[in-house]
């Protein structure tokens, strides 16, 4: 079947360039255009965008993008064995795509691309963790990026959306809606990738707020989260014993009873306990 950028479908590509799907590098491809182009839409305005695509690896989400129209892509893969492919790529769009054979975790956008930017990707999954964490927790705010539209395990995308109250409710979602908006946009099932993972998928949207809903210093609000939900069936007079003797005066001074379990707790009173134990 012919493909509307005229490349070849994926599933040639990857046995053209023997792009076997490495398990070290969390390698699930998704090889349906119309699928890759249907995630493209969910990061917004494209047209008027550039891009961060993270594992590109043989390019189904980066042709997706550039169909839907984005203005520029930088796509930065770690697997060298994918660069071919992605130069295939290129050579059809020679102003729009730019490759980099890095590591995500090493890359600094403004180097490359003009705000705004939008970070798309279907990431191996503890990856995409980390680096949400770490785009989520820059000392000012608003970030460098406008959006992020990423792939999760169907569970981690529920955590991150998850309110208080519930079992799933802990530090990804303060983290997230603490400074963004996210929104679970898609679910994929297993079937939708080559090899197919064990577990759903889903899609996160992200639009970065312009500021974030509660003063707090990131790293301090990260590490009381962490300390909170890492002893989740304590009460926080116990599981935040450790950062002041006085933390039950602490706690009952922003309005928090020693006794409550950190699921039960919502983010504003997260970031008034956080500022309060800075003081
Ligand atoms: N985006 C492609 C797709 O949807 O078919 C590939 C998805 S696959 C789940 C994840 C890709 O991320 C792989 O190509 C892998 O090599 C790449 N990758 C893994 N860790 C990376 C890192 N730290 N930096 C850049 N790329 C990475």
């Amino acid at each position: 079947m012919s493909q509307i950028d005229g490349l070849p479908p994926l599933r040639d590509v990857i046995a053209a360039h023997g792009l076997i799907a490495k398990k070290s590098l969390g390698q699930n491809f998704l090889l349906d255009l119309n699928l890759t182009a249907k995630i493209a839409r969910q990061a917004g305005d494209l047209a008027n965008s550039d891009i961060l695509e993270i594992g590109p690896g043989p390019g189904g989400l980066t042709r997706g993008l550039l169909v839907e129209g984005a203005r520029k892509v930088l796509a930065v893969e770690k697997d060298s064995r994918a660069m071919a492919p992605l130069a295939e790529i290129q050579a059809v769009y020679p102003d729009r795509l730019e490759v980099i054979n890095a590591d995500a975790l090493d890359l600094d956008p403004l180097e490359h691309l003009t705000p705004p930017i939008r970070i798309v990707a279907n990431l191996p999954y503890n990856v995409g963790t980390e680096l949400l964490v770490r785009w989520l927790t820059p000392l000012s705010w608003p970030p460098v990026w406008a959006s992020l539209t990423l792939m999760f395990q169907k569970e981690v995308a529920e955590r991150i959306v998850a309110q208080p109250g519930s079992k799933k409710y802990g530090r990804l979602a303060v983290l997230s809606q603490w400074r963004t908006t996210p929104r679970v946009v898609m679910e994929l099932p297993p079937e939708a990738f080559t090899p197919p993972p064990k577990i759903h998928s889903a899609v996160v949207h992200f639009d970065a707020l312009p500021a974030p809903r509660f003063e707090a210093d990131p790293d301090k609000l990260q590490a009381l989260v962490a300390k909170a939900f890492g002893q989740r069936r304590k009460m926080l007079r116990a599981s935040l014993k450790g950062l002041r003797p006085d933390i039950e005066d602490v706690l009952t001074s922003v309005g928090i009873k020693p006794t409550s379990r950190a699921e039960e707790i919502g983010i504003e009173e997260f970031c008034a306990l956080s500022r309060a134990l800075a003081s």
